[in-house]
């Protein structure tokens, strides 16, 4: 794989201030591929001043203008989606045909979806005898983590360039490869030097650095609950602006009117794809008492399909840590109808698609979020215990419901405290608002939604 020994600031490959490097692995043969540099927090004040340079100017850019250079950059990304496939692939782990799929087709989809934001946003209204101006919050630090490498930077660099603000990104350490590529695409879509800025290195690293440089005026953070709270911490005390997105423990509600067999294999579905790595998978099925077992073979027989085609977990550490959830279910009593703790395969960081039946909701396994490809089954006896149990963790990313009318589901996804729900296997939308109730975190990503957080408002009095 090809790799920048620098970082890219104020529009061109700079050396790294320091020679430290990080080497990037490939999850699926446990092979290094590459070496990128491990940024201090030199290389960040650099790029922040790099970004603050730059602010004036980008924020006075006309709408029509930034939205150009954001149609430019999609068409970049288009142009390129195979070798970007390829690359989120080599780093990731992911089966190719989710590269490109998933990984590329949707950051294309939401790049898009800002061109056109961009372009037709409202930045001024009028509010009876004022006009309100809606102006950039400045310099952007983005810290983005491995899961989905390209989308989880698009849908944070393409809302902040739509608004004017300039941006650092800190992408994860097992992905920067494909952070590199995004930084390529930008210039080559002839954005502005110093507006997009790109810094790899280790989080407590450089990714503290960029935290709390006095030089930011928004961190946009996603990543785990304990990294989050510590940047929400560092933030509030310097009176900054934040954005979390710290992932989630959904579920999947199946109300006895629904199509069973539907509902049980998306579901299933829902939570192998990205080996289980995704923020929003619903890795809690509630099943009526009714319809359990009938679930459960379901389930597993689902599961099992998915052994030959799942992709590894991105580094070992993850792999242990998945393992170690399996374990310690078994050790609070759940069954096992799918999968378990051993490693499937001798090299590689693979974990068996694993499933659990008998799982009650005050079990570790149904409370915190594992990441990986596991999926608890809970029994529920009536709607208002399907509720209890639904609500009953600290997390309110997403979630779906499924029932014969779709008003039913609707009906019970109201009472849901969870910020995105999918109702009889909705499909994606890159408009739709995303982010978490509860402490699944702080603002809202995508659409017009996520464009405001990129914003602030000044009003003038006539
Ligand atoms: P993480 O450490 O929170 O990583 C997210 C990002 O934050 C990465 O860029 C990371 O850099 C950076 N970071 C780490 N420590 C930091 C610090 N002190 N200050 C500033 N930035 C810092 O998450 P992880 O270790 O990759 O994954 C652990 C768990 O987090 C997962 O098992 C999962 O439960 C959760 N997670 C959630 C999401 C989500 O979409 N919400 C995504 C990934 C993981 P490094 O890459 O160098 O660590
Ligand atoms: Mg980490």
């Amino acid at each position: 794989m090809k790799a920048h020994d620098g970082m890219y600031i104020d529009g061109e490959w700079r050396p790294a201030a320091g020679t430290d490097a990080i080497a990037v692995v490939n999850p699926a043969d446990e092979q290094v591929i590459a070496h990128v540099p491990a940024g201090t927090a030199d290389d960040v004040d650099a790029a922040v001043r790099a970004a603050r340079g730059a602010l004036p100017a980008w924020a006075a850019t006309p709408p029509a203008e930034r939205a150009a250079r954001i149609t430019a950059l999609r068409d970049v990304l288009v142009a390129r989606k195979d070798e970007i496939a390829e690359t989120v692939t080599a780093e990731l782990g992911s089966p190719l045909k989710l590269s490109q799929a998933v990984h590329v087709g949707a950051p294309i989809a939401v790049a898009g979806s800002y061109a056109e934001l961009a372009a037709s946003y409202a930045f001024e209204e009028k509010v009876g005898n004022s006009t309100v101006h809606l102006e950039p919050v400045g310099v952007v630090g983005a810290i983005t983590p491995w899961n989905y490498p390209l989308h989880q930077i698009v849908a944070k660099v393409a809302p902040a360039l739509a608004a004017g603000c300039t941006v650092v990104l800190k992408p994860a350490e097992d992905t920067p490869l494909t952070a590199q590529l995004f930084a390529e695409a930008v210039h080559e879509a002839g954005v502005p030097a110093g507006v997009f800025n790109l810094v790899t290195g280790l989080g407590p690293v450089a990714g503290q650095a960029l935290a709390g440089h006095d030089g930011v005026d928004l961190v946009s953070f996603t990543g785990s609950t304990a990294v989050g709270r510590q940047i929400g911490a560092t933030a509030g005390a310097a009176v900054k602006r934040v954005a979390l997105e710290l992932g989630g423990k959904s579920a999947n509600v199946i109300l006895p009117s629904a199509d069973l067999a539907k509902a049980v294999n998306v579901g299933v579905a829902n939570v192998m794809s990205n080996s289980g790595q995704t923020c929003s998978a619903w890795t809690r099925m509630l099943v009526h008492d009714s319809q359990y077992d009938e679930a459960v073979a379901l389930a597993a027989e689902a599961a099992a399909k998915y052994g030959e085609r799942i992709g590894p977990v991105v580094n070992a550490k993850q792999q242990q840590r998945v393992r170690s959830y399996i374990e310690k279910g078994v050790a609070e009593g759940a069954r096992l109808v799918a999968g378990g703790p051993e490693a499937p395969r001798d090299q590689g960081y693979f974990v068996s698609p694993t499933v659990f039946a008998d799982v009650t909701p005050e079990m570790t396994i149904a409370q915190e979020e594992i990441f990986g490809p596991v999926l608890s089954i809970l029994r529920y006896e009536d709607e208002s215990d399907a509720l209890r149990i639904a609500n009953g963790t600290v997390y309110g990313l997403a979630g779906a419901v499924w029932a014969g009318e779709a008003t039913e589901a609707v009906a019970f996804a109201r009472r849901l405290d969870t910020g995105q729900v999918d109702i009889n296997g909705g499909r994606f939308n890159p408009l739709a608002p995303f982010g978490g109730y509860k402490q699944s975190g702080v603002g809202r990503e995508l659409g017009s939604h996520g464009l405001s957080e990129y914003l602030q408002t000044k009003s003038l009095q006539f």
